[in-house]
């Protein structure tokens, strides 16, 4: 195992009917600006339970986040707070709408030209101050709400780009698994899909001495093999949405990829496939991590073959037969979801979408992503090409 230093100073308020403690949580006397994404928390009672809470603090509002939040957007709420003099944010919502609170944060006391560098520039961790938040998680899906990092789309110019550092983590996230009753099923589909891919692209490497790190990440893959689908069946099974959401925050929460090496090429790769066609973020994932890992098969036999056997039962044929069948129950599992693999199940604009991606990574100068640093352009290519 590699060395370390890992704090997570998230304080998580898990179960049912738990909104109401947010109120002891931020600071009395702050001004709050509550964000919010299209409206879905007005349907199902979340806003209700967070006004509620929210009584004696001065509430400002800001909704209509979407999914994949948009750097304007995003900017109307930077200058809305900056009027006003907001000094607390409280996130009401997804991924989106928590990802695009970690920027508003960064964005507010921000003093450079464009606030656009903060992405461009991957400014997270140079920056002085950030405005501090907690948030009320409405769907199990990306971890955002006990990470700290964010991706922000500007579809003018068709990016979406990262950023993150350690002033992004919240500093409290409410999750009630109750909130999943409301969810479609394409969205806890997607929920579980994203989750199921974090813990790959941070346990399908190569093995590196952490068989403790291995075995939290197969706990978690075996939890979403078994309760994902039990979830899309009934939203209403308390116990499955619990276990659902709990797998998807402790998925991306730091703990799994601590003294291991990591990969994320899925991600930067698919990241790409949203901004370039509008793609759901998991079905990116879905649609280029069974690629990826045939690409660069070799780097990643081993752990596949290990993945293959405590996942999936798989322990017959030779190493290339069991590693080979790991993928193809990977994608099995996924289309079980309901999600399509494969970019021309999304959109017939695909031919020049592999050398768009492979130079958008040359000039980021991207040239060796992955666990090994050899994902290179050309490697992104076959990779997308593949895809299609
Ligand atoms: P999301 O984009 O936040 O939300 C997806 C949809 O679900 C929205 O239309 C939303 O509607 C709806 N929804 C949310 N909660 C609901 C509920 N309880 N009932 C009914 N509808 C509900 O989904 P997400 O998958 O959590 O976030 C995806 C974003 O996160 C992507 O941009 C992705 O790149 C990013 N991401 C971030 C990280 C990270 O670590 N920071 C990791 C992976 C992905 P409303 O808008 O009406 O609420
Ligand atoms: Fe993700």
């Amino acid at each position: 195992m590699r060395n370390f230093e890992y704090k997570n100073p998230v304080k998580l308020i898990f179960g049912k009917d738990q909104t109401s403690k947010i109120a002891s949580e931020i600071p009395a006397g702050s001004k709050v600006l509550m964000t919010y994404g299209g409206g879905s928390i007005k349907k199902n009672g979340v806003y209700d339970q967070v006004i509620e809470a929210l009584k004696d603090f001065e509430v400002l509002e800001f909704g209509g986040i979407e999914a994949n939040p948009e750097f304007t957007t995003l900017m109307k709420a930077v200058n809305l707070a900056r009027e006003n003099k907001v000094d607390y944010l409280l996130a009401v919502g997804g991924g989106s709408v928590i990802d695009g609170t970690k920027f508003i944060s960064a964005a507010i006391p921000y003093d450079g030209d464009d606030e656009w560098d903060i992405l461009a520039k991957s400014l997270g961790r140079k920056l002085k101050s950030a405005v501090p938040f907690g948030t009320v998680l409405t769907i199990p899906a990306t971890g955002s709400e006990a990470n700290s990092g964010a991706v922000v789309s500007r579809s003018e110019i068709k990016e979406k780009r990262t950023f993150g550092g350690p002033m992004f983590f919240p500093q409290f996230s409410v999750l009630d698994p109750q909130v999943v009753r409301t969810l479609p099923k394409r969205q806890i589909a997607n929920g579980t899909a994203d989750a199921f891919w974090h813990v790959l692209e941070q346990y399908l490497t190569y093995p590196a001495g952490a068989p403790i790190q291995d075995r939290i990440a197969e706990g978690i893959l075996n939890t979403l093999v078994e309760v994902g689908p039990k979830v899309i069946a009934d939203p209403n099974d308390y116990e499955a949405a619990a276990n659902l959401m709990y797998s998807a925050t402790m998925a991306l929460n730091g703990q799994i990829q601590q003294g291991v090496p990591t990969d994320w090429a899925t991600h930067m790769i698919g990241h790409e496939l949203t901004a370039l066609f509008g793609i759901d973020h998991a079905r990116t994932l879905s649609i280029i991590g069974p690629n990826l890992f045939r690409v660069m098969f070799e780097n990643k036999k081993e752990k596949l073959v290990q993945y293959g056997e405590r996942v999936w039962n798989i322990t017959e044929g030779t190493e290339d037969e069991r590693a080979q069948k790991a993928i193809e129950k990977t994608v099995e599992f996924l289309e079980s979801l309901g999600i399509q693999t494969k970019i021309s199940d999304y959109t017939s604009d695909y031919s020049e979408a592999s050398k768009i991606i492979a130079d958008r990574f040359k000039e980021r100068n991207w040239l060796g992503m992955g666990e090994r640093q050899d994902i290179t352009p050309e490697k992104v290519v076959e990779i997308v090409e593949m895809s299609i």
